[in-house]
């Protein structure tokens, strides 16, 4: 039956797949304390998020490549590589779902579990410093998908004792690469990588205002500078994809892509975008930040407003 679910998985697309069991993910848990992520912290034990018996649960993980970018052209945002996989990614791992259910497995959808210490626990990559998981032969632009089913672990189903990481080689060059400095050789620190600023747009220093450059949502910078990411292709990204980046369009009327939910709102393209503006040297654009000075959302005003004092 397990191998049934394995070559679902290999014929949705993803390269790799392996079954772990549902034990806590402890490892992960102390990692997050004291980040941004703690208040995800319940997702660490699959019994509770499954309300199943440990031993009835065995939770399936997959990889597939997320494609980096590159050759975004001149005049538009970047998004990175992760968000725009992401349609994608979530249509593949529904139609496991389905295949898993077709086949007469119980399983919970969506099920919210920490994914990358559950690929590292299945032996599916290592642990980067910049806190992503590195797979062999395909680096760390990866979507990992999870399949949390109510069934006994078969016997290939890895454990907790896989769950710490040897690492990655700690070549550094995401420590220097890395605009915010966010990360070290203890790792990441979420807190202040420009990511996170992306959900908390209220909380971006102004003197940080430069290192968003042109970035609209992602950051893909540590990645690029990764040597297990030296062999992945590079795509370039879509006509359609650069088109809805474009600035001028961002600063009017943004539609990007709805499935990126929370982020999907026109305020935080175009707050985004202002600073895109100043940072790529884009003073044909001031009429445009300065219809947005006096917009109700308050970030976006006092973005625009610092915009078009920079930009005059
Ligand atoms: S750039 Fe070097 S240190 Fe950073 S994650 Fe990659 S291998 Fe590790
Ligand atoms: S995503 Fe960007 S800001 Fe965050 S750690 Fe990597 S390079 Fe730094």
């Amino acid at each position: 039956m397990s191998s049934s679910i394995l070559n679902a998985a290999l014929k949705l697309g993803y390269v790799k797949a392996a079954p772990i069991t549902g034990h806590p993910f402890e490892v992960w848990l102390s990692r997050v304390k004291g980040t941004n992520l703690e208040g995800f912290a319940f997702m660490y034990d699959p019994a509770t998020v499954s309300g199943w018996p440990i031993d009835e649960i065995t939770i399936w993980v997959a990889i597939a490549p997320s494609p980096p970018l590159a050759g975004w052209p001149e005049g538009c945002g970047e998004m990175g590589a992760h968000y725009v996989s992401l349609q994608a990614s979530r249509t593949r791992r529904t139609a496991w779902e389905d295949a898993a259910i077709e086949m007469g497995y119980k399983i919970i959808r969506d099920a919210f579990l920490p994914e990358r210490a559950a690929a590292i626990r299945a032996g599916l990559g290592v642990h980067g410093l910049n806190g992503l998981m590195i797979a062999p032969d395909y680096g760390s632009f990866i979507d990992i998908s999870i399949l949390l089913v109510k069934t006994a672990p078969p016997q290939n189903a890895r454990g907790p004792e896989y769950d710490l990481s040897p690492g990655c080689n700690k070549c550094r060059n995401c420590i220097c690469a890395c605009p915010k400095g966010a990360i070290s050789e203890n790792g990441v620190d979420t807190q202040i990588c420009l990511r996170s600023y992306m959900s908390k747009p209220d909380q971006l220093p102004k003197e940080d205002y430069p290192k968003m450059g042109r970035r609209i949502i992602g950051c893909d910078t540590c990645q690029h500078v990764c040597p297990s990411n030296t062999a992945v292709k590079q795509v370039q990204p879509s006509e359609d994809l650069a088109n809805r980046l474009k600035l001028e369009t961002l600063l009017t009327n943004p539609d990007v892509c709805p499935i990126l939910g929370k982020w999907n709102k026109p305020a935080y393209f175009k707050s985004q975008a202002v600073l895109a503006a100043v940072n790529t040297g884009r003073k044909d654009l001031l009429p445009l930040i300065e219809a947005l000075v006096d917009d109700e959302d308050a970030i976006l005003s006092e973005r625009a407003k610092w915009a078009a004092d920079q930009l005059q």
